[in-house]
């Protein structure tokens, strides 16, 4: 029967049987069920069919402290038992003062690192905390007196959520074809910062970033530099590319270029932060302050929805020069529950010295991984840093001739690899725009070495 196939078969997702009532939850598909968890503990989960399977990608590279730690639960029971929910507008509460603190202080795994950020505010998820970075960057240039200012600038086959801000700003063109019409407009677009893909084979790395440069300028001149509000990226590209890196001196450039306009860099590590890297934030690699940084995934480890956004005095000081209020707010903004939860992740993170860790064991990870596949047919290229390793396929690496899209090359890999007790996260597009052929390692930071 499709139930039995369902726990019996290496499937990740398995068609919904004629014979089984539809469950009332909407899912992704309305065409196939995903496998039920039944438990989850350390890095494992438990299915519904008693197979364990070792969850290497933490979901979505969230789960950063394992799964069922009880430090966390207990965290979480005493703070509903003291203030279980207030509403922002009129009440703080301790766990988001100390929640804010503890995420802008020096931390311990780079204390000399001067990162200028002043303010912190959470929200349920990374979409909400990129849109409210796109109203606070317009209301900052608003009460500046420069209300022309109306164009973000983002990059192809970016991933910045799924709310229509946060899609609009996403340059994946195939999720939004069903909502078209509907996107925000003057969102403009640069090619991504992807070397493995775009570099030509005659060119320098320095003559690819020039390239690279050269494309964010003409765009500005076009807009009009005025014209534009922020320049938006991910500080390593995550889902969509893979543990993509910016070449080297990519950032720095930026960051010139946004200063030369007075344009507002945004950076979104909701995958590539909180040490996901190897470092607190992976922009710590880069030599640069960006002016707003969105947060989120292992931010709460997976243990409550919690997402942030990080702000810099400059904004701030406008802010508070002007009518003091950012405009923009929502129900479950800085709910205790879910920031006593997430300081007490941080703080397992600081204690149990976890940025560090994972920075070892990603070297360890992707020696590996290197061990293991380089050089091995289809394995085009193995990269990333800490514990947020991609492998990508394709069917010639030497001309980097990708598998035909209906071939589904790196979906097989999910799934082989799922049969074989490891989850790991599937890549969501590389080669022009569409599905990509790579997958996503981003275990734990506690995971072990024989796990
Ligand atoms: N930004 C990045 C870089 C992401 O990877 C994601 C989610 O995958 C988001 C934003 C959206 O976060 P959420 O799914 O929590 O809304």
């Amino acid at each position: 029967s499709p139930k039995a196939d369902r726990e019996s078969e290496p499937t990740l997702l398995s068609v919904q049987g004629d014979d089984e009532p539809e469950p009332a939850l909407l899912h992704r598909s309305l065409a196939s069920r995903p496998h039920n968890v039944e438990s989850a503990s350390g890095s494992y989960l438990t299915l519904s069919s008693g197979r364990q399977k070792l969850d290497a990608c933490g979901g979505a590279a969230v789960a950063i402290i394992g799964h069922g730690n009880t430090e966390v639960t207990e965290a979480a029971v005493a703070q509903m038992l003291k203030v279980s929910y207030v509403h922002t507008m009129q009440y703080g509460t301790d766990s988001s003062l100390e929640l804010s603190n503890c995420i802008l202080a020096p931390h311990p795994s780079s204390p000399n690192f001067d990162h200028g950020l002043v303010k912190a505010y959470f929200a349920g998820s990374g979409s909400e905390v990129n849109d409210a970075a796109l109203k606070l960057e317009k209301q900052y240039f608003f009460e500046k007196g420069e209300p022309q200012r109306k164009v973000y600038v983002s990059r192809q086959q970016a991933y910045h959520g799924g709310t229509i801000g946060a899609i609009s700003i996403s340059g994946m063109p195939a999720r939004k074809v069903p909502y078209d019409g509907i996107m925000m407009p003057h969102v403009e677009f640069v090619g991504a910062a992807d070397a493995f893909h775009r570099k030509g084979k005659a060119e320098t790395e320095g003559e690819f970033v020039e390239r690279l440069v050269k494309e964010i300028e003409e765009l500005f001149e076009r807009a009009g530099p005025k014209n534009i509000i922020s320049f938006i990226g991910e500080t390593v590209s995550g889902a969509a590319l893979g543990c993509m890196s910016a070449p080297k001196g990519y950032w720095p450039a930026v960051r010139e270029l946004c200063n030369k306009h007075g344009i507002l860099l945004h950076l979104d590590e909701v995958m590539c932060g909180m040490g996901r890297t190897g470092t607190y934030f992976a922009f710590e690699q880069e030599g640069i302050k960006p002016d707003i940084v969105t947060i989120g995934k292992g931010l709460g480890g997976g243990y409550a929805p919690i997402a942030g956004m990080l702000i810099n005095d400059k904004i701030i000081d406008v802010i508070r020069k002007g009518t003091s209020v950012f405009n923009h707010g929502h129900t479950f903004q800085a709910h205790p529950v879910s920031c006593a939860i997430a300081l007490n992740v941080q703080g397992i993170v600081k204690r149990d010295k976890l940025v560090e860790r994972c920075a070892k064991k990603g070297e360890k990870l992707r020696q590996l991984l290197e061990a293991a596949f380089a050089g091995a047919e289809y394995v085009a290229d193995i990269r990333g840093g800490g514990l947020f390793q991609t492998v990508e396929f394709m069917q010639d690496p030497y001309t980097k001739k990708p598998f035909p899209k209906h071939v589904g090359f790196g979906a097989k890999v999910q799934l082989t690899t799922f049969d074989l007790g490891v989850a790991v996260y599937p890549g969501a597009g590389t080669v022009d725009g569409e599905e990509g052929d790579h997958v996503l390692i981003a275990p734990p930071y506690t995971i072990s070495d024989e796990e």
